[in-house]
């Protein structure tokens, strides 16, 4: 069953969180190795493919990328449905990016749940690094234990413009999001 669910299926992973916090940078890096300072902010959802090989298998991973709705701070039921992993975004020089993670969270774990009650596997991103650390050492956040505290099951600190840890993540995740099939 495995290897038919690796073959066949896409995994469907949710890239959120507050406007200009570089969703759609770092799917563009992530998929396309390409920047550019100018996206233009598409509306409704946009659907990018990336294939990597994990394990020696072939897994699918559909990133979702959210447009015009993240001023309402939360997404429809059916935009969440077929989840299997999550990606919230911030960014490290705008603290009120950063207080909006928890929204992001709440409004994910209210409308999509796994079939086991617990929530899909959610990673932390801490985007545009190449600016700085403020928002992680200004105001003493303990990173890892805000993860344990909120339910991430981990974090990273990326830079789509430089091209800092925009893959390992997906690496490190993505049998997670897999297996919770
Ligand atoms: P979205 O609204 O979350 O999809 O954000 P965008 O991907 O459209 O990015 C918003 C702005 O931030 C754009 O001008 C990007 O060029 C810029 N940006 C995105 N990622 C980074 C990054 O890692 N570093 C820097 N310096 N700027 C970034
Ligand atoms: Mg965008």
């Amino acid at each position: 069953i495995m290897t038919w669910v690796c073959l066949c299926s896409v995994f469907q992973v949710l890239v959120i969180g507050d406007l200009g916090v570089g969703k759609t940078s770092i799917i563009k890096r992530y998929v396309h190795q390409t920047y550019s300072t100018n996206y233009r902010a598409t509306i409704g959802v946009d659907f990018a493919l990336k294939v990597l090989n994990w394990d020696s298998e072939t897994v699918r991973l559909q990133l979702w990328d959210i447009a015009g709705q993240e001023r309402f701070g939360n997404m429809t039921r059916v935009y969440y449905r077929e989840a299997m992993g999550a990606f919230i975004v911030f960014d490290v020089t705008r603290p009120t990016t950063f207080e909006a993670i928890t929204k992001w969270k709440e409004d994910l774990d209210s409308k999509l749940m796994l079939t086991n009650r617990e929530s899909i596997a959610t990673v932390l991103l801490a985007n545009k690094c190449d600016q700085g650390r403020e928002v992680l050492t200004n105001n003493g956040v303990k990173m890892d234990q805000f993860c344990k505290d909120n339910g991430f099951v981990g974090w990273f600190e990326t830079s789509a413009k430089v091209g800092t840890q925009t893959h390992a993540h997906t690496y490190t995740y993505a049998p997670m999001c897999t297996h919770t099939q």
